[in-house]
């Protein structure tokens, strides 16, 4: 079998209306899809990872000027040979942010060509399923305009209750007091029962977090995800341990290089890489294997379209628990429950929550398809390649 051709899909469409992060305003909502042909008719999908206030564009440019000659020609099953050679040709510009991303989407392309050839789903090329369906938690919280807070995010709170969410993360890094009346009064509103985390999206200097972490640990957190910048390892070490919160990161590192440090120095409780973002299948089980070498366990971010929560559930299935045990910690599926017109659509509405789980797909490959209309509908109108 060999690879014939890479098409890049670059999706993007405006918001009703706008939500805000720590880090800014989103007002649109974009992907960058991967298409991959075969000589044997087998077609497979990926998708790289657009931050809220990332241009899809990068990723399609990368794909298609800097990957695609790497992989035409050659066979998909060199799935791992391929991305080694992806990684070492593009350092000198690469090693973090959208060229890592353009490779994550290349490379959930190949193994989800590799699965449909041979009729098994990604889990079973991976060495199997540890589950065969997720806890998700509701991520959402965003800031909207025009209406007051915590109000608006407890009225949320109930919604996902409602919907059957048992753990929902909150969006927090919008000032130090403001961030722990706001997680006090959330908390006092829903009760002890749900699981809470709350996520500040590197808002923080060490100073500003470890003032926040300490006043929010009575309201129960589960986790503080991401308090401070990625770059700074040495300050997530010093906030580790001060509380019994749960340190969290990962969105925003690479590769298994650029987990090493985190995962060796115990900088986290919890490691988040994005199957999107941080190198695809082929990265992320190493990436797992580091994690698991140090007993730490591994909740993956997941802020993509369909193709992306797809493979995040692939991934999510392979997850041995840190320890296997007979009630074990078990992985949570981060189920982005905002504004987004195409993430169920692109793959015709086939994940979804039920009983409050999230079943892994067990088709072939990533275990979904692609509406072709969808692309077409959502497709930015410069996209040509
Ligand atoms: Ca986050």
């Amino acid at each position: 079998m060999k690879i014939l051709d890479l098409k890049t899909h670059v999706l993007s469409t405006p918001l009703d209306e706008g939500f805000a992060f720590a880090m800014g305003w989103v007002s649109r909502r974009s992907t960058m899809i991967v298409e991959l042909i075969t000589d044997d008719g087998v077609t497979g999908w990926g998708e790289a990872l657009c931050h809220g206030l990332q241009p899809p564009q990068i990723a399609a440019t990368i794909v298609q000027t800097a990957l695609k000659p790497i992989v035409v020609g050659q066979d998909p099953f060199d799935v791992d040979v391929l991305w080694e050679r992806m990684y070492n040709l593009t350092r000198p510009f690469g090693q973090k942010g959208a060229v890592p991303n353009a490779i994550s989407a290349v490379d959930i392309a190949i193994w989800d060509c590799m699965g449909r050839a041979l009729g098994k789903p990604i889990h079973k090329l991976l060495g199997g399923a540890y589950r065969t369906d997720v806890q998700p938690y509701a991520a959402g919280f965003y800031r909207r305009p025009g209406v007051s807070y915590p109000a608006d995010a407890i009225a949320e709170a109930r919604r996902h209750l409602a919907a059957g969410f048992t753990a929902m993360k909150l969006k927090i890094g919008f000032g130090v007091e403001e961030d722990i009346a706001y997680v006090r009064a959330v908390r006092d509103a829903i009760g002890p029962g749900p699981r809470l985390m709350v996520d500040a999206n590197h808002a923080y200097n060490v100073g500003a977090a470890r003032r926040i972490l300490k006043a929010i640990e009575p309201a129960q957190i589960h986790w503080f995800e991401e308090p401070i910048s990625p770059e700074d390892i040495d300050g997530y070490c010093e906030l580790k341990n001060l509380t019994d919160i749960y340190l969290a990161a990962g969105e925003n590192e690479f590769t298994k290089i650029g987990f090493r440090e985190w995962v060796s120095r115990r900088a986290v409780d919890i490691l988040q890489p994005d199957i999107c973002a941080a190198g695809g299948f082929t990265e992320c089980r190493k990436i797992a294997a580091l994690a698991q070498a140090w007993h730490l366990p591994i909740v993956p971010h997941v802020w993509a379209s369909g193709i992306g929560l797809a493979a995040s559930l692939q991934f999510i299935a392979t997850l041995a628990p840190a320890p296997l045990a007979l009630h074990p910690i078990e992985p949570m599926l981060e189920y982005d429950q905002s504004a987004h017109p195409f993430r169920h659509d692109l793959i015709h509405g086939a994940i979804t929550m039920q009983g409050g789980r999230v079943r892994i797909p067990d088709g072939p490959g990533l275990g979904i398809d692609v509406d072709r209309a969808v692309l077409d509908r959502y497709r930015c109108p410069a996209d040509t390649a």
